[in-house]
Formats: C-alpha cells, sequence, structure tokens
C-alpha cells in the first residue's frame, strides 16, 4: 500500500488508496447540495474508473451514503458513458 499524502484518496468502493488524480471525483456542492463530477467545492467521494467500482457504488447506494445525498441519475449515466468512450 501507498504511504498515505495529501494528494491520496480512497475509492468509496474498494478502498484502494491511490493519488487523487487516478479517481473519478464526485462532488456535493457546498451551499446547495447540487452533485457534480470533477469540479466543485463541497464534500467529496473518490470512485476508481472502473466498472466494478462504480457498480458498487451505485447498488450499494454508496456514493449517496457517502456523500449524504441523492444522486441524480445524470450522474451514474455519465459516469458509465466514461467506461464506453
Ligand atoms: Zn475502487
Amino acid at each position: 500500500m501507498l504511504r498515505k499524502n495529501k494528494n491520496h484518496r480512497r475509492c468509496i468502493s474498494c478502498n484502494r488508496i491511490a493519488d487523487r488524480q487516478q479517481f473519478w471525483r464526485i462532488i456535493r456542492n457546498y451551499p446547495e447540495h447540487q452533485i457534480t463530477l470533477d469540479n466543485g467545492m463541497g464534500r467529496s467521494a473518490y470512485i476508481c474508473p472502473q466498472a466494478q467500482c462504480l457498480n458498487l457504488a451505485q447498488k450499494k447506494k454508496r456514493l449517496s451514503r457517502v456523500l449524504k445525498a441523492q444522486i441524480p441519475p445524470e450522474i451514474y449515466q455519465q459516469l458509465w458513458q466514461r467506461l464506453t468512450d
């Protein structure tokens, strides 16, 4: 496992720790609580850019639990789209 530093983040699905650049970032923005990808300010969740982790985050509602917010279906659609691009 990598040594922890300030650029390291943890995948909410598989708990893998890696540099933040290696993950997708989902943000619950402050103060409107609107959910965005990649850019935003507020509570953030990180997921490995792979089907297995995305599937877990969605099926087990792990993403909404971590962000304490409803995740709009479009957000998942966009992430699944990235995997097929
Ligand atoms: Zn993962």
